[in-house]
């Protein structure tokens, strides 16, 4: 079988590069070593894990604001079950949906493990041993990336567990400990927060969120101890064991002071790492560097025909980005001239509120010393999160103080995770604050604190507050 691309792994990466190539007629074919199509995000991470916090939401409102707003019900109750195979049928029509898109694009599917026999010959082992190979010109890489574990306390994936085993448990856990207060564990920790459960989050550095904006983490911490959640920062986990049906933990303090927990379930979400095991990368003279595959600024590898993307390259792990690089390969292999904007590549943490941002952070700046303004306006002093009754969080706008072009967008509150691609749109045109804070903003609506952020920053003269 002869193709002119071959992209191993159906991640977000992947199948998006698989499209664009065979949009720009590339003879393409894809190789995935699970059943389904759409690597982690789809099956383990982005979509399920939204699925289950759009749930829990819908049940903490139901028991905790409905009545505010005049809607009496009998106290719900959670059925674990349904809400997992609810989540279950959404992966499924999510992976069933990148099935139809490779069949429409007329891209072949090979379901198996790819590694390389040369740089132009790929293997595909299947589960069932049927072994095919592919003969092709240039090849994407696209194999993502793993949960990383604890060196001291691997996963046992039953009471020690992963991203993915949290988004598949039976039952509540009456007292989930969370390693690491990053995206993932404050994601999954709220949603069995809502659910139930006791949670505490031990991370290791001084900030939740730490890649972030400092403001970001402190008011993601202020709404997490509403939530009720416990929340230990500056803490080294020096120990995890599994005794049955107890975690013990324990951790130290930067004082030295030993912080000992008791839970039920313990999940580690303490990063990702590259993935790039069976690869055969050996086989065409590629070494990994701190684990992913070193690239140039084209994603193109050392060897001229081999290009990799996603989280199994440096940069942040997101399916946006991943994206994105798979469009750019594809392009170049074509002879275009396409361009990733990574200043640009928007984060999220999908919490409720939650917290969204792009550019640059105040700590950056900070340490490039560079001259800026901030701006802010709290959602406290907004018509609609009042009308909504969601008035947690806040719009920081940091923008050149010479120039007022704006170097960063930092939201916490309902509905940031739409409204940062306003914010993406207004840096990728060079957008100065008072370009935003002049253009009319519809009303009642969350994005009126983004506008009356940009005026604080601009002139310092918000309209509301
Ligand atoms: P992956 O999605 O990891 O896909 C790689 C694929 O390659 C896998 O299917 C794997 O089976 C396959 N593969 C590996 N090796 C081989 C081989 N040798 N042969 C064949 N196939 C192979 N990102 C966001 O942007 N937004 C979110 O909300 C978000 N939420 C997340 C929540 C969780 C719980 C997790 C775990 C992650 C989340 N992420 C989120 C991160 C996101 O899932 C990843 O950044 C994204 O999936 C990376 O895409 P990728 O294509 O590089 O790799």
């Amino acid at each position: 079988m002869q193709y002119n691309v071959t992209v191993i792994g159906s991640g977000p990466g992947g199948y998006v590069a698989a499209i664009r190539c065979a949009q720009l007629g590339f003879k393409t074919v894809i190789i995935e070593k699970y059943d389904t199509l759409g690597g982690t995000c789809l099956n383990v991470g982005c979509i399920p894990s939204k699925a289950l916090l759009d749930s829990s939401e819908h049940f903490i409102n139901a028991k905790e604001h409905f009545k505010e707003h005049g809607i009496d019900i009998p106290a719900p109750k959670v059925n674990i079950k349904q809400m997992i195979k609810r989540k279950e049928d959404v992966v499924k029509s999510n992976v069933d949906g990148i099935a139809f898109l490779m069949k429409k694009n007329k891209i072949d599917v090979f379901h198996g493990m790819g590694s390389f026999v040369d740089k132009n010959t790929i293997l595909v082992k299947s589960t069932d041993g049927k072994e095919t190979k592919v003969a092709t010109e240039k090849v994407i890489i696209a194999t993502g990336s793993k949960p990383t574990p604890l060196p001291f306390a691997p996963f046992d994936k039953k009471r020690i567990i992963s991203s993915t085993e949290a988004l598949t448990l039976t039952e509540i856990p009456s007292h989930l400990i969370v390693i690491g207060g990053g995206v993932i564990g404050m994601e999954l920790g709220s949603v069995y927060a809502r659910l139930g459960s006791k949670v505490t989050v031990v991370e290791f550095l001084d900030s939740l969120i730490p890649t972030m904006d400092g403001t970001m983490g402190k008011e993601l911490q202020k709404v997490a101890k509403k939530m009720g959640m416990d929340i230990y920062l500056g803490h080294k986990v020096t120990a995890v064991e599994n005794k049955g049906k107890e975690i013990l933990l324990k951790a130290e303090a930067k004082d030295g002071k030993v912080l000992e927990l008791k839970g039920d379930y313990c999940l580690v979400s303490i990063g990702r790492r590259p993935y790039t095991e069976g690869l055969g990368l050996e086989k065409v003279g590629i070494e990994t560097e701190k684990g992913q595959i070193p690239v140039d600024d084209h994603l193109k590898t050392k060897v001229d025909n081999i290009y990799a993307i996603g989280d199994v390259i440096k940069g942040a792990m997101l399916a946006h980005k991943a994206e994105e690089e798979g469009v750019f390969v594809a392009e170049q292999m074509a002879g275009q001239k396409p361009h990733v904007n990574y200043l640009l590549i928007p984060g999220v943490v999908y919490t409720w509120p939650e917290v969204a941002s792009v550019g640059y952070t105040e700590e950056h700046l900070k340490s490039q010393g560079r001259a800026y303004k901030t701006g802010s306006f709290p959602y406290k002093a907004l018509g609609r999160a009042r009308a909504s009754m969601d008035t947690d969080g806040l719009v920081k706008i940091l923008a050149d103080k010479q120039t007022d072009e704006i170097l960063g967008v930092h939201i916490i509150g309902a509905r940031a995770a739409d409204m940062i691609a306003a914010g993406v749109t207004a840096m990728e045109f060079r957008a100065s604050a008072e370009d935003v804070s002049r253009m009319s903003h519809a009303h009642p609506t969350y994005m009126e604190a983004v506008k009356e952020a940009c005026l604080s920053a601009t002139e310092n003269r918000p309209i509301h507050l």
